[in-house]
């Protein structure tokens, strides 16, 4: 762990949350070169420069505003910029590649570690682009999901055959990984049929199917846990505060994302609890 490098990760974060707020916004809006060509302002259509593409420092110096139409800029810009940065942080937390110590040799880099980083801020790209466009329009669309997939499917792959697997929560064995399948299966298609997909939707069945992959069946089930405790409080607060009723529509996407993530950072942790006190 090294406080500069944790910086400098945060801000490449931010700078991928600002690129992946290019692409939802363009996909949404079923705009051409959703990953080329240069980025507008939604209101004015005037092209940005590169001193209102840094992340942060645009956003705040400007004071979310366009510097051509000063028109104010949804906050979900900075939003996914932050979140982004926050989850590049907690990933080094986790898998620490690279660190900086008092005794010689000082500084140790570790190879396997850096692609096991990489492999796991590519996913946790993927999964804020969910969080927020489901947060946003209420859907999952494939170009997260799949690529997300096939990705999970190489790591693993990859891992059994040269029998790597650091961090343990993110090179499950296949076995595992089956495992979590028939649980995504059961669990999430079971509620989509018995609901006629009016709980869980399509995209949310695809997402388990990537988290099953992801993490393999004990961290997906910590993942599913964490994600029913979160949505079920925020559920609550929304009924208390009457911003909701109990047949109001919440997107489950974002609270699978966040499930995720907690099984990633905290998974571990709450597998030591579970065998010291034994609770079920
Ligand atoms: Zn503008």
């Amino acid at each position: 762990m090294n406080i500069f490098l944790t910086l400098i990760l945060f801000y490449i974060g931010a700078a991928i949350g600002s690129f992946l707020s290019v692409v939802i916004y363009r996909h949404k809006h079923n705009k051409k070169g959703i990953f080329t060509g240069r980025s507008s302002c939604p209101h004015c259509g005037t092209a940005l420069a590169a001193l209102d593409l840094i992340p942060i420092f645009s956003f705040t110096a400007f004071k979310g505003r366009c510097r051509y139409c000063r028109k104010q800029i949804s906050p979900h810009y900075i939003f996914i910029e932050l979140l982004t940065g926050l989850v590049f942080s907690l990933l080094y937390w986790k898998i620490t590649f690279m660190s900086f110590g008092d005794i010689a040799p000082y500084m140790t880099f570790e190879w396997g570690g850096f692609f096991a980083y990489l492999y796991a801020a590519a996913l946790g790209s993927l999964l804020m682009a969910i969080f927020f466009y489901d947060l946003l329009y209420k859907e999952i669309p494939n170009i997260f999901t799949y690529p997300g997939i096939v990705l999970g499917i190489l790591a693993a792959v990859f891992g059994e055959v040269i029998a790597f697997n650091y961090p343990a929560m993110l090179f499950p064995t296949i076995k595992e990984i089956l495992y979590g399948l028939v649980i995504a299966f059961v669990v999430f298609e079971g509620q989509r049929l018995l609901s006629k997909g009016k709980w869980i939707g399509l995209g949310d069945s695809i997402l388990a199917y990537l988290m099953a992959i992801m993490l393999g069946w004990k961290f997906f089930v910590i993942a599913i846990f964490s994600a029913y405790t979160f949505g079920t409080i925020y559920g609550l607060i929304l009924i208390a505060t009457k911003k909701a009723t109990l047949k109001s529509a919440i997107p489950f996407g974002p609270f699978l994302v966040i499930g995720t993530l907690t099984a990633i950072c905290f998974g571990e942790a709450i597998l030591a609890l579970y065998a010291t006190y034994a609770l079920i």
